[in-house]
C-alpha cells in the first residue's frame, strides 16, 4: 500500500477540483425531479464541465460511459446514465467528480424525489449522519478501523445496514487511490491517518440487508440482493495538523 501524502499546494489546487465537484454536484442534485431521465441529469455534468473546461474524473474511466453514476433506489452506486426517468418516491444518488489542476474530487448525494415514505426518509438522514460522523473521527494519529466504526455504529444504531461489498478510497491524482476505507471496522486498528493525507469517505447503507450484487447486463451498477433502498453520501477530506478539512463543498460554503 502507497499512500500518497499531498504537500500544502498540492491540497489547494484540489480544493479546487473538490469544489467544482460539490456545485456539480449539487447542479445533478437540483436536476433530479419527476419526469426527468438520469441521461439529461448526467448532460448536467457534461455541460458544467464544457463550460468550465474541466474533465468530468468518472467519464472513461475503466470504461465508464457516463459523466457521473446516477443510482436510482436499489441501485447503491455505479448507476449509468440512462434513458430511465425519475419518478415520484425514488432516491437518487448523484455521484460525481471533477478532474482540473491535476487532481479529482469524488463526491455523492442522495436526493429525495417527492418521498413520503418515513423509513426511506429516516434511511436517507441516517446516512447524511454516517457521513458526518465518520468525518468527525477523522484526525492525525486516528486509525481508520476508528473512522469506519464511527460510521458503522450510526447505521447499525438506526437498525439499518452497513454495504461490505464496496467501500470508500485515497483520492487524488487517481480517483482511486489506497487507502481503502471502510464503512466499518473495529477501533484503533487498520491504517493511522496523517496530514497530507485526502480520502473519499462514502458510507452505503441499506434499508433492508446489506448484500449487493453487480448488474450482469452492464457489468456496472450495484444493486442490492433483497432489492431494498440504499442510500449514498460521499466527501472528499483533507487529514490536516488538527482535524480534518471537507474540500467537497461549494465555494461559497461558510
Ligand atoms: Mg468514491
Amino acid at each position: 500500500m502507497k499512500v500518497d501524502i499531498k504537500t500544502k499546494a498540492e491540497i489547494d489546487r484540489m480544493r479546487v477540483a473538490c469544489r467544482m465537484s460539490a456545485e456539480v454536484r449539487d447542479l445533478a442534485a437540483a436536476a433530479c425531479r419527476p419526469g426527468v431521465t438520469t441521461l439529461e441529469i448526467d448532460r448536467v455534468v457534461r455541460d458544467y464541465c464544457q463550460k468550465n473546461k474541466v474533465k468530468p474524473s468518472f467519464l472513461g474511466y475503466g470504461g465508464f460511459p457516463g459523466a457521473l453514476c446516477v443510482s436510482v433506489n436499489d441501485e447503491v452506486i455505479h448507476g449509468i446514465p440512462s434513458n430511465r426517468m425519475i419518478m415520484p418516491g425514488d432516491i437518487v444518488k448523484t455521484d460525481v467528480g471533477v478532474n482540473t489542476l491535476g487532481f479529482n474530487g469524488d463526491t455523492s448525494r442522495t436526493v429525495m424525489v417527492g418521498v413520503s415514505d418515513p423509513e426511506v426518509i429516516r434511511l436517507v438522514e441516517t446516512t447524511k449522519k454516517c457521513l458526518a460522523a465518520g468525518i468527525a473521527a477523522c484526525g492525525p494519529g486516528v486509525h481508520l478501523g476508528d473512522v469506519g466504526y464511527a460510521i458503522q455504529k450510526v447505521a447499525e444504531d438506526a437498525g439499518f445496514g452497513v454495504v461490505r461489498d464496496w467501500i470508500g478510497h485515497g483520492v487524488g491524482r487517481d480517483v482511486h487511490e489506497d487507502p481503502e476505507v471502510p464503512n466499518y471496522g473495529k477501533p484503533g486498528t487498520k491504517l493511522v491517518l496523517r496530514p497530507g493525507m485526502t480520502i473519499a469517505i462514502e458510507p452505503m447503507i441499506t434499508l433492508g440487508d446489506q448484500k449487493t450484487y453487480v448488474d450482469s447486463s452492464n457489468k456496472w451498477t450495484v444493486v442490492t440482493c433483497d432489492h431494498g433502498m440504499a442510500a449514498h453520501f460521499e466527501h472528499t477530506v483533507a487529514i490536516t495538523d488538527d482535524g480534518c478539512e471537507v474540500l467537497t463543498v461549494p465555494a461559497d460554503y461558510p
